[in-house]
């Protein structure tokens, strides 16, 4: 997103958490105007960061150099129906590809909770949805087409360097340019999508049932109250014509999506020690129902109050252990926080800076609304999430250091090596990069 200030282009991401001020930011109109961008800037000494659609919290795009968007390069580019193998352009964002793939009779495996961010993007930082038997998105990317700081293409899958691929998956735009993406999906389905409220406790006693016994589940839990909104999806009967099975659409309704809760978060804003009464006049409005619809539409929820966000991946058995320390210390510390903190599930994969790399997890994800003062409550929270081998979502909020990711992600240094080897300029590497791996 950009806006003029003083006759200056001023980019900024989606919680506006992140500025920056490119010297010239490029959309270029094919493969072979971005292939001669690339080659100049290696021989300039040019920066170069890829944006997708710039909904990371952290400054992973930022640049005071060139900032490149994949705008055009979108679309379905090739089928393979014998592998179930889609190949599209790295700049198509999920929204669109959902609903291209469902017209081809295709659907992703598994989704985020938005369908915002292009499929480069959401790749690059592990972005992810729940389902114990699901791992993040980039585990869905069998093959992926490089544009190398020199200007040359590489075709990485698991045929030619399955090595590679495991750098690929998740690199944070540091190995090059994702042109295209090639996914193994599904065939075309529904998911029945159910919403209900359960207490704290009750659902920390069923959490392994739950988790185990539905496609996809999910918990958002109020901060301050003993309400958790459990939400699940299932595969539908694909059987019967989806209009008639569309329910009341309540399910879509997540509280921190309707218009009331952005009224009560602009209270919050205001008058900060409300935050407790608000949390819990929003649990009470937790929706239940149900809603049957193609599985791109139902895994998306609109997302149009704003806010900033930090999450961290752990180990699935710490869950409760840590829900508990949490609850213990927001109560005592009383921090003016009224958004749910979320709880997913993702399968273990063996992507060297994914943050599920070797282990199964359970993702733990804390909102804070946008003007409101977040450092203090991600800071205590953080602290707890560290102590279990929290690993951080590279999109969202954190303070890692080097040495922190370095003894957090134990492939580290396989990945720098190889970026070594595809950029040894580091075109592709920003002060934020930097500060993060070296
Ligand atoms: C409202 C909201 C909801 C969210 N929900 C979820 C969720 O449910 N689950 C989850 O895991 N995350 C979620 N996120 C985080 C989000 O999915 C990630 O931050 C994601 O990377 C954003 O994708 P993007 O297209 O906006 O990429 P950007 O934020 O623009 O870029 C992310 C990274 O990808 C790189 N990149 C982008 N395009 C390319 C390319 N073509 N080649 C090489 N590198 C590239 C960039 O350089 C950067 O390092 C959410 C974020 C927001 C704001």
């Amino acid at each position: 997103m950009f806006s003029m200030t003083k006759n200056r282009q001023v980019w900024k991401n989606w919680s506006e958490s992140v500025y920056c001020e490119p010297e010239h930011f490029i959309e270029p109109n094919n493969l072979s105007q971005l292939q001669s961008i690339v080659r100049q800037a290696y021989k300039t000494g040019r920066k170069i960061r890829v944006v997708g659609a710039g909904h990371s919290f952290t400054p992973l795009v930022a640049t005071s150099d060139t900032m490149i968007s994949l705008r055009h390069l979108v679309g379905i580019d090739q089928i393979d129906r014998t592998k179930h193998h889609v190949t599209v352009w790295g700049g198509t964002n999920l929204k669109e590809l959902g609903e291209q793939l469902w017209e081809q009779g295709y659907a992703m495996e598994n989704l985020g909770d938005i369908n915002k961010q292009t499929i480069a993007g959401a790749i690059s930082t592990g972005t992810h949805g729940t389902g114990i038997h699901f791992g993040s998105i980039s585990t869905q990317a069998v093959g992926i087409t490089l544009l190398q700081a020199n200007g040359d293409m590489i075709d990485i899958n698991e045929t030619n360097d399955s090595s590679l691929l495991q750098a690929a998956q998740l690199s944070l735009g540091m190995l090059g340019i994702i042109v295209k993406v090639t996914l193994k999906v599904l065939p075309a389905y529904q998911l029945v999508g159910h919403s209900y409220r359960l207490s704290l406790e009750e659902s920390l006693h069923q959490l392994t049932a739950l988790r185990s016994s539905h496609r996809n589940m999910e918990l958002y839990w109020f901060p301050f109250t003993n309400t958790v909104q459990i939400k699940t999806m299932n595969m539908a009967d694909s059987t019967v014509e989806l209009e008639n099975k569309k329910q009341h659409n309540l399910f879509k309704k997540i509280v921190i999506e309707n218009g009331l809760f952005w009224m009560m978060s602009e209270v919050s804003r205001i008058v900060p020690k409300s935050a407790k009464t608000i949390s819990t006049l929003s649990a009470i409005g937790i929706p239940v129902g149900t809603e049957t619809d193609a599985s791109h539409a139902i895994f998306a929820t609109p997302r149009l109050v704003k806010f900033q966000e930090m999450e961290y991946s752990v180990p699935m058995e710490h869950v409760e252990t840590i829900l508990r320390t949490i609850d213990r210390v927001i109560r005592k510390e009383q921090y003016a926080v009224h958004f749910p903190i979320e709880c997913r599930f993702v399968k273990r994969d063996d992507i060297w800076l994914s943050p599920s790399y070797g282990r199964d997890s359970a993702y733990i994800a804390i909102h804070m609304y946008k003007g409101m003062e977040f450092s203090p409550y991600f800071q205590a929270l953080e602290k707890i999430l560290k102590q279990f081998e929290g690993r951080p979502h590279w999109g969202k909020m954190h303070t890692m250091n080097q040495v922190e990711v370095q003894s957090a992600y134990p492939r580290l240094h396989d990945f720098i090596d190889v970026r070594n080897r595809l950029d040894e300029r580091g075109v592709f590497l920003n002060e934020y990069m930097h500060h993060l791996f070296g």
